[in-house]
């Protein structure tokens, strides 16, 4: 999995599918056990894959699921392999604003629909009308936002579902303006984070009224290292892999930067970041 994730870390997946199409996927589900564990993957840019790797089968979308339309008056289709910023890019081109925040988010619609994903004042679920998802067993729904519950990086809902797609609601716009925005977001980003070493973005969420980035810096952490991860000099919310580092060395060096903002500021941060698999 180190190939198919942003941190360059994790071991190997007992099997691993991409589909051609939503049909395909739709098959494929039903063709398994329904006890088969399934885990999810989208550009893995928020994913930390333990080093024994991913009992079951781990279903990629990126590259896969690439449907990108506009379907009704200012109402964009996304399928959940196509990447957020390629959404970006569509709806200004179409004359559509809204969606120009998913411009600097490296990952697909599938996983800014599961982490509500946001930068810039923008959430993923700000502009959702509905959303596509497919069970275990295969079956199709098409769901409201109502039936999920919305939070900071953070959304609940239908147990067992995946998401194939998202429908995205955006208003009229004007396409220079939106280019224009585009491009000042990205440079912004380019200025702040590391973007030349392996990362998974920002590590821990932002608790209520503070930033993680703040805590961690006054804790003294800029540049703390396990093994070859360390807290990025540029952003202490960023954990960067030097080259070489294990999941098991950005997972202890998680779990320091957690007791040390603990001891230091009295707050638990919580990770941002997913985890799965299996320890070595
Ligand atoms: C340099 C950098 C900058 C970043 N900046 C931001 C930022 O500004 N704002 C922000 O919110 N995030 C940011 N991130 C984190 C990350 O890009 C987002 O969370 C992104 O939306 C994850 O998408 P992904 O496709 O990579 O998901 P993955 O990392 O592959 O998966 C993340 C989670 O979503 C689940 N998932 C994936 N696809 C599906 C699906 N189809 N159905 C159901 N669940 C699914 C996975 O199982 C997993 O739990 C940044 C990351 C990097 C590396």
């Amino acid at each position: 999995m180190s190939r198919h994730t942003s941190w360059r870390v994790g071991g190997p997946a007992d099997r691993l599918y991409i589909p051609a199409d939503l049909e395909d996927l739709a098959a494929f589900l039903a063709s398994l056990p329904p006890q088969e564990p399934l885990a999810w993957v989208g550009l893995g840019s928020n994913l930390l894959v333990r080093d024994g790797g991913v009992r079951g089968t781990v279903v990629m979308t990126s590259g896969a699921l690439s449907k990108l339309d506009l379907i009704g008056e200012a109402l964009v289709r996304a399928e959940a392999g196509v990447a957020s910023a390629k959404v970006a890019r569509f709806c200004v081109d179409q004359g559509l604003t809204g969606a120009e925040f998913l411009a600097g988010i490296p990952g697909t619609v599938g996983g800014a629909l599961a982490m509500n994903a946001g930068a810039f004042g923008g959430e993923t679920w700000n502009i959702v009308a509905a959303v596509e998802t497919i069970d275990h067993r295969g079956a199709l729904r098409v769901r409201p936002p109502a039936d999920y519950r919305i939070g900071y990086r953070a959304l609940s809902g239908p147990a067992g579902e995946w998401f194939v797609a998202g429908h995205f609601r955006l208003r009229a716009g004007d396409a220079a303006h939106g280019k224009t925005l585009i491009k000042s977001l990205l440079a912004r980003r380019g200025a702040s984070q590391p973007t030349q070493l392996p990362n998974a973005g920002s590590v821990f969420k932002n608790p209520q009224g503070d930033f993680a980035a703040r805590l961690i810096e006054t804790a003294g952490l800029k540049g703390a290292c396990v093994g070859r991860a360390c807290v990025s000099e540029l952003h202490a919310n960023f954990i960067v892999n030097n080259g070489g580092a294990t999941a098991a060395d950005i997972e202890r060096l998680i779990a320091r930067v957690q007791a040390e903002v603990e001891k230091r500021h009295g707050i638990k941060l919580e990770p941002e970041v997913r985890v799965i698999g299996e320890k070595d």
